[in-house]
């Protein structure tokens, strides 16, 4: 077997010039070429996963298949790539070291004195081999979180400059930078890509690709310029030119020929075309819709929208596949009251309330679902989103009206979503919940059945709280009724109400398993069911 090809992603200049969203773009170039790719994000914090995180500190926690709580970039890898990640393709400094100090308490390293170089590192160049070694892909790529010459990411450029010199026929560096451009002056300037490149060098780094962030068009003098000063090929300085979304970038990528200079880099065959025909018919449906919709996303963390980014992408598929524009309005749910709900509200066609934790906003959340549930508003509850969905139903419906979540309020009377059992002498926060993914089957003649054409389910969770059971009886006798159902635990997982247009809760998050080659049965079905009740 031959070993798998790296490809490490590093950035300079500034953060968030996309360096996801570039690995996701060559992955799936490279995938259309028949290549078996995967994508691994490393990231240089000190908690153990981002599963502890405040969304506002990076946006959304993203979930794979085997419960891993990663960074929001596994998101962007598993929508392009259409190919599921897991535990290993996130990693971060936190874990890194618990490991490491897990394996000195033990007396793995033998009385030696435990260093960053070469215990830390080791541990870093194993992890990035895991994948490789798997046997399941022909080229990794990783890319590296932060900045060139930030402190905290020295650990990762060195371990990178270690596998480079220990496998230099299967391994390369993409340097993402940024050419800003001076209005003043009229121009743009390579000099902060030439002191990044500068950092990496000194570290014995020696990047063989140059991905270029700019707003305009670097010309050939640009290009000759950067491929000098900063040791590189000239056909390996890659224009990033500003795309109008990211599902662009593939085929800018492509006319880049980006996927073209990296195979010439690895020593792979780089003869021939991508063929992303599939990709385009999807850009191609997405830009050219037939019909438009306004859904209101009702959240408490609206300001910062990278909270809600599976959601967000999940409505662009469908929108792509219904051929149906969505706008999307940010609706806050700390904002709502009985009145404002109603105006916030009014004149959507469709709402759908995001998942969440704690109490702040959470009253916003039952006053949206009231207002769509009685107006016959298509509705889409997604984890507290269904479990707003059934406290707003136990209060206003069974008439239970201290119903709420023992989240909330731990001395209801009504604790119509309790926490689960096993869950109750669980103390420590971090990767504790019920994470990943679980089974469900599905009723017959239900909204859900039709959406998902299928009996039995597999979607992923993130939560610690439940149905309760005890009030399954109430809630189906007049007229919640649930759809969906854990074959293991019994565990209440969809539920419906049939006297209404379109009413769906979910207790998991189908937003994470929507990608550009599979959108989501259920956004599908949500849009479709907006658009009907819009005409
Ligand atoms: N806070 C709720 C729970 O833990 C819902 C979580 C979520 O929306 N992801 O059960």
């Amino acid at each position: 077997m031959s070993s798998a090809k790296y490809v490490f992603v590093t950035g300079g200049v500034t953060s968030s010039l996309g360096k996801g969203i570039i690995s996701a773009s060559l992955a799936t170039l490279l995938q259309s070429r028949g290549h078996r790719v995967t994508i691994q994000k490393f990231d240089p914090y000190l908690n153990v996963d981002p599963g502890t995180l405040n969304p506002y500190e990076h946006g959304e926690c993203y979930v794979t298949e085997d419960g891993a709580e990663t960074d929001l970039d596994l998101g962007h890898y598993e929508r392009f790539m259409n190919h599921p990640t897991s535990q290993a393709n996130n990693v971060t400094t936190g874990s890194v070291y618990q490991s490491v100090i897990q394996k000195e308490r033990r007396g793995d390293f033998l009385g030696k004195t435990v260093q960053v170089i070469p215990h830390i590192t080791n541990e870093i160049k194993e992890r990035m081999q895991i994948l490789g070694n798997s046997g399941d892909y022909d080229v990794v790529i990783t890319e590296l979180g932060g900045t060139v010459g930030d402190i905290e990411s020295l650990p990762y450029v060195e371990s990178v400059r270690q596998l480079c010199w220990e496998k230099p026929d299967d391994c390369m560096v993409v340097h993402l930078t940024l050419i800003p451009y001076l209005t003043a002056a009229g121009e743009l300037k390579t000099k902060p890509t030439q002191h990044s490149v500068k950092a990496l060098q000194e570290s014995g780094v020696f990047p063989d690709v140059l991905v270029c962030r700019t707003e305009h068009e670097i010309n050939d003098s640009i290009r000759r310029k950067l491929a000098l000063f900063c040791n590189v090929r000239p056909d390996a300085v890659i224009q990033s030119i500003d795309a109008e979304t990211i599902y662009d970038v593939p085929k800018l990528m492509k006319e880049e020929q980006l996927d073209k200079v990296v195979l010439k880099s690895l020593g792979l065959n780089f003869s021939g075309e991508a063929d992303i025909t599939r990709w385009e018919e999807f850009v191609f449906n997405l830009n050219n819709p037939k019909n438009e919709i306004d859904i209101a996303l009702v959240g408490k963390y609206v300001e910062l929208k990278d909270s809600y980014k599976s959601i967000s992408e999940a409505f662009i598929h469908a929108s792509a596949n219904a051929r149906c524009k969505v706008n999307l309005h940010w609706v806050h749910s700390e904002k709502l009251n009985d009145l404002s709900a109603k105006e916030a509200l009014q004149g959507m066609h469709g709402v759908l309330v995001a998942p969440g934790f704690g109490p702040r906003g959470i009253n916003g959340k039952l006053y949206a679902v009231q207002y769509a549930r009685e107006n016959k508003v298509p509705f889409l509850g997604i984890c507290l989103g269904m479990q707003a969905s059934v406290i707003e139903y136990a209060r206003n419906v069974l008439d239970y009206k201290d119903a709420h979540s023992a989240e909330m309020n731990p001395e209801s009377s009504h604790p119509v979503i309790d926490i689960m059992e096993e869950q109750k002498k669980i103390t420590e926060m971090g990767g504790t919940m019920r994470l990943g993914a679980c089974d469900c089957e599905l009723k017959k003649g239900t909204i859900v059945h039709a959406v998902y054409g299928s009996d039995l389910i597999s979607e992923r969770h993130r939560h610690r709280y439940e149905f309760n059971n005890a009030y399954l009886d109430d809630y189906e006798k007049s007229g919640m009724i649930a759809t969906g159902i854990n074959p293991e635990t019994g565990l209440v997982e969809i539920v419906e109400i049939p006297d209404h247009p379109w009413f769906v809760g979910v207790q998991f998050h189908p937003e994470y398993k929507s990608t550009v080659a599979n959108p989501h049965p259920l956004f599908v079905g949500f849009v479709k069911a907006v658009l009907k009740n819009k005409a």
